[in-house]
């Protein structure tokens, strides 16, 4: 069997040892006689796995009690349209636009007749830092992007507020200790950082649950799935019990301080990798708003042809889902908590070969 080194940005790489639990137990979860996917929603089996999740989130990120974890789907991007549904009451709304995942979610306050107020760009650096951001004290909600998962750059604190903060954390759920103090709501889809795709994760403070209007549709309203603890109707059953299988493995490793300190690990040394090249590599984002998920760069005079030769030399060696996004080009080297040392240490070997033979 071979098992590449996935550096997708998402779908993104599971650990392999969460898979072969999967594959162990497909056919007969728990000596049921059936798969877990086959499993009822009401049932005692899966209940177990639900409960589970939502124990292991609230452990791993040390949540506080007035805090409720729901599972929805329709991806991170629904829930761009259901924030402002949600939580939108007549007054300001606040965005710091740090990348197309920002501005998406901008769209969707205007979309619905609300006047975004955008309180920071880096738009005009193609989104290579993450800029400073203040917002006031008094609005509906403020609302960051904390990594932004194509340009590869990353906020090292949340911004301060008495507004509530909402945070897009999709592409580095579960990869850093959360200052809930500073934080109301956060989510993100499973697929880069958590599981497969399919589950959506919000985390929301409590008393933000009554703010919605009775004109919002019942599946659009966070209270919904909080009266029903997320099972108001059927719940992507298959995802979540995955997911659990991601968060005992994260336990296994020591919990979200351990996993922190081996992503600062992995990314240091493609860093020092694009570092040490004497310009051959030029990364995308500023030195201080480098991401520990996602590592954009490009090779020098944005060389398209060498950049071609470099993904091509990878994907011998084993190496996928390099290729950077379309609006930036280059190469992307997606490190989120499953990528392991060895597969970072494998592609950092290979740049420096690749830098000195064509340097
Ligand atoms: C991938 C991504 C999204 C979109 O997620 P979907 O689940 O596909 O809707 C939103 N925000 C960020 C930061 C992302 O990386």
């Amino acid at each position: 069997m071979k098992r590449a080194y996935n550096f997708g940005a998402g779908p993104a790489a599971i650990p392999t040892e969460v898979l072969e639990i999967a594959q162990k137990e497909l056919l007969d979860y728990e000596d049921s006689g059936i798969s877990i996917m086959e499993a009822s929603h009401r049932s005692k089996l899966y209940d177990n796995v639900h409960t589970s999740a939502i124990k292991n989130i609230r452990e791993l990120y040390k949540l506080p009690d007035d805090f409720e974890v729901l599972f929805l789907q329709g991806g991170a991007s629904m829930q761009f349209a259901m924030i402002p549904m949600n939580l939108y009451k007549g007054g300001c709304v606040q965005y710091a636009n740090t990348g197309a995942w920002s501005k998406k979610a901008i769209k969707e306050a205007a979309i619905q007749g609300i006047v975004p107020q955008i309180v920071a760009t880096s738009e005009e650096g193609s989104f290579n830092h993450i800029p400073k951001v203040n917002f006031d004290d008094d609005c509906d909600y403020a609302y960051i992007t904390s990594n932004n998962t194509i340009y590869g750059t990353q906020y090292k604190e949340f911004p301060k507020t008495s507004s509530p903060l909402i945070v897009d954390a999709s592409s580095d759920l579960f990869s850093y200790a959360v200052d809930w103090n500073r934080v109301d709501l956060l989510f993100g889809g499973a697929q880069k950082n958590a599981g497969p795709s399919g589950v959506t994760i919000v985390i929301i403070r409590k008393n933000l649950l009554d703010r919605v209007e009775e004109s919002v549709p019942t599946m659009l309203r966070y209270k919904t799935y909080a009266d029903a603890n997320s099972l108001y109707n059927t719940p992507p059953t298959f995802g979540i019990y995955i997911l659990n299988l991601v968060l005992e493995w994260i336990k296994g490793k020591g919990g979200i301080e351990a996993i922190d300190k081996e992503n600062r690990v992995k990314a240091k040394i493609l860093y020092d990798a694009i570092d040490n090249s004497q310009g051959f590599y030029i990364g995308h984002a500023q030195k201080n708003s480098r991401s520990l998920m996602n590592v954009s760069f490009n090779i020098k005079d944005k060389n398209e042809q060498l950049e071609a030769e470099l993904l091509k030399e990878a994907g011998e060696k084993n190496m996928i889902g390099l290729k950077g996004h379309r609006s930036i080009g280059g190469l992307r080297a997606s490190i989120y908590n499953a990528m392991t040392l060895e597969g970072v240490e494998a592609l950092a070997n290979l740049m420096q070969d690749f830098a000195k033979k064509h340097a």
